[in-house]
């Protein structure tokens, strides 16, 4: 099991080891953050340059078959280290963190980012202090090469206790957003999992559901976002984000229209990430809103979806 105390320990550990991690770490303490009120919820955005890299990465199949994969042991910093929580997965402290605990669980083996990795079930389950989130391949992942997932502590991300407040741990089974009581700007599907046969079923169709491409139209395995967490009676819950586009149309526009944001579940979440300190400062509601809209479904697309499984 992991603790608040095992974390700390294992930071403490890291940070003694490794100098660079701690500077990183140390630069987080010191990023610039805004939060916005919408729909209730408090969305914030976080001026973090570190992050450059990740929101830029180019994860076209050319350009990653041109560079070392970082996420692979081989190629990983000499000094960081791996907790033993489950079998087949290095569970490691993300060297570019966007939170003050930030775990990249990591597959042993270099395989693609095909599919949402039910392992993550097994970490909620070993950490019920954090919570789980998966990008896919073309969904905010900067690594869709090699199969991962990262972790933060549960308080860190605003949509959380949100969903536990409007899905009642009681109602076993899917919830669309757009029936919660609240007109949040983000859209998603809500999953509450007992520990019984309709749970399991459940659990065996989460790696259908995902979203589609916004030009072809096909379903893709690539676009979804998902976070697993143990709510405080123990209870599994998911939120699955469907997506249809990578990036929105500011990350591609001309200079002055320009936001250099690429959502992943972080973002989608309603913590928005921007290497770039203009669009931190420029970034308002409306285009929050947007980009919710561009990249996730809206919430008429949300109702008229149905996954094979659903
Ligand atoms: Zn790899």
């Amino acid at each position: 099991m992991i603790t608040l105390e095992s974390i700390n320990d294992f930071y403490e550990a890291q940070f003694r080891e490794w100098p660079g991690l701690k500077a990183s770490y140390d630069a987080l303490m010191t990023a610039e953050r805004r939060i916005m009120d919408m729909a209730g919820m408090n969305v914030g955005l976080q001026y973090n340059p570190q992050r450059r890299q990740s929101t830029e990465a180019a994860v076209d199949s050319s350009s990653l078959a041109k560079r070392p994969c970082f996420l692979c042991k081989t190629n990983r910093p000499k000094e960081q280290q791996s907790l033993k929580i489950i079998d087949g997965w290095d569970w490691l402290i993300n060297p570019y963190p966007i939170f003050p605990v930030h775990f990249t669980i990591v597959s042993k083996a270099h395989e693609p980012q095909e599919e949402i990795p039910l392992d993550m079930v097994a970490a909620a389950d070993a950490a019920p202090c954090l919570a789980f989130f998966y990008n896919g391949a073309r969904s905010g992942a900067s690594a869709p090469d090699h199969l991962h997932f990262q972790a933060t502590l549960k308080d860190e991300l605003p949509l959380l206790p949100i969903v536990e407040r409007c899905h009642t741990a009681d109602k076993s089974g899917i919830m669309l957003s757009t029936d919660f009581p609240a007109d949040l700007p983000m859209k998603f599907w809500s999953l509450v999992v007992m520990p019984d046969p309709t749970g399991m079923q459940l659990l065996s169709i989460l790696p259908k559901l995902y979203g589609f491409d916004a030009t072809t139209g096909a379903p893709d395995p690539g676009m979804v976002n998902v976070i697993v967490w143990m709510d405080a009676s123990r209870r599994l819950r998911v939120v699955v984000f469907p997506r249809k586009h990578h990036r929105p149309a500011c990350y591609y526009a001309e200079e002055k229209d320009r936001c250099l944001v690429s959502p992943g579940a972080v973002d989608m979440a309603g913590l928005f990430i921007l290497p770039r300190k203009e669009d931190f400062d420029r970034l308002d509601t409306e285009g929050i809103k947007d980009i919710y809209d561009q990249c996730g479904l809206t919430a008429d697309e949300l109702r008229n979806y149905r996954p094979a499984p659903l």
